[in-house]
């Protein structure tokens, strides 16, 4: 079988070596002779495997034991409630940049006041607003770093003077940051870093404590925070593949991730912009690295264009059914050859 380029927006690529690992441990982990399905989670093999997961979070990010990391369930949507179930007592700030920024406020707004700073909703989400200020009497302030439907991303990130929480879901760990400007970071796995059915969240413990209401055991950061993520039974296989695959990240490093990452998207934004065909969707300057999207100026020639793609491997590159048009995710583990053979595509598609 020929290559599949997969440019899907999520699940997506993932290292071939995670997924191979994976696929050892389903058969005998870590030398038990037993699936990892099969185990228990509090044998010492998969405390290990917990371990190093929250060690390579810590690696990545440089953060100080004032962080805690956690592995949780529900997904991204459902840290947009314990966010502020946990944070929010009177107000807090947030960006309105996408569905999911929007999801996010909807759910805050169940526990408090929510105060949107800067929206971009009127031009359909095309950019990240900018010249916003942040008052200081917020709980704290929430943005979405990378806005996965419309294809923009936060090239900066403001100097908040209350603290900042942010939804890293698809583009987490795929460039370097000052992640101590931080107090709270989530990212569900399945765009970046593993399978579905995990989450990733890192607390700066300061944040929390500091609401009256009554919060539910499972709901509460703190009960997973003093059971490292083993109050219940955590997803054993996607924290394995998240282990694996961030022990890849580490390999290659950040900045070298980074780099990579950078390549790709110049590439294909350079071919958006020089063929004719084709129109960019979200404004140049707030672009994404992680997902481009782009159109036809023709959308007749979309079906056309689709079945290109499918004949030279292309998959995943229909846009969100809310945006249309295309989108191509281009996630850490996609190489570059796949993006070239996207771009080969496009170079050779003639109206
Ligand atoms: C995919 C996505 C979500 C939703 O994640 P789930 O894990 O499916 O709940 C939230 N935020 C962003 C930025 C996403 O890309």
């Amino acid at each position: 079988m020929s290559k599949i380029h997969n440019f899907s927006a999520g699940p997506a690529v993932l290292p071939k070596e995670a997924i191979e690992e994976s696929i050892d441990a389903l058969r005998n982990f870590a030398g038990t002779g037993l699936s990892l399905l099969e185990v228990s989670h509090r044998g010492k093999e998969f405390v290990e495997v917990m371990d190093q997961a929250c060690a390579s979070v810590r690696e990545l990010m440089g953060l100080t034991d004032e962080y805690a990391v956690v592995y949780l369930q529900g997904g991204a949507s459902t840290q947009f409630l314990m966010v502020a179930m946990n944070c929010l007592q009177n107000k807090a700030g947030y960006l309105d940049t996408g569905t999911w920024a929007s999801n996010a406020i909807k759910e805050a707004k169940l526990f408090g006041e929510v105060s949107v700073l800067g929206s971009s909703k009127e031009t359909g989400y095309d950019h990240i607003p900018k010249g916003y200020t942040i008052p200081a009497d917020l709980d704290y302030f929430h943005c979405t770093s990378n806005n996965t439907i419309f294809g923009t991303q936060m090239q900066e990130f403001p100097d908040s003077p209350v603290p900042m929480i942010c939804d890293m879901s698809s583009d987490i760990f795929s460039r370097q940051l000052d992640f101590s400007k931080f107090d709270l970071i989530y990212a569900g796995a399945q765009k970046n870093i593993g399978p579905a059915g995990v989450t990733l969240v890192v607390i700066k413990k300061e944040l929390l404590g500091k609401v009256n209401r009554v919060i539910p055991t499972m709901l509460d950061y703190r009960t997973h925070i003093s059971k490292e993520s083993m109050f219940n039974t955590p997803p054993v296989f996607p924290v394995f593949v998240v282990w694996r695959t961030l022990e890849w990240v580490k390999k290659h490093g950040l900045a070298e991730i980074e780099a990579i990452n950078n390549s790709k998207a110049d590439l294909l934004y350079s071919e958006i912009d020089r063929n004719g065909l084709f129109r960019g969707v979200a404004q140049v300057e707030d672009r994404s690295r992680m997902n481009v999207t782009f159109d036809l100026v023709d959308q007749q020639l979309s079906p056309a264009f689709l079945e290109c793609c499918k004949e030279a491997g292309i998959s995943g590159v229909k846009g969100h059914r809310s945006v249309g048009g295309f989108r191509a995710s281009i996630y850490n583990a996609l190489g570059l050859e796949s993006v070239e053979a996207l771009v080969d595509v496009m170079r050779n598609f003639k109206a």
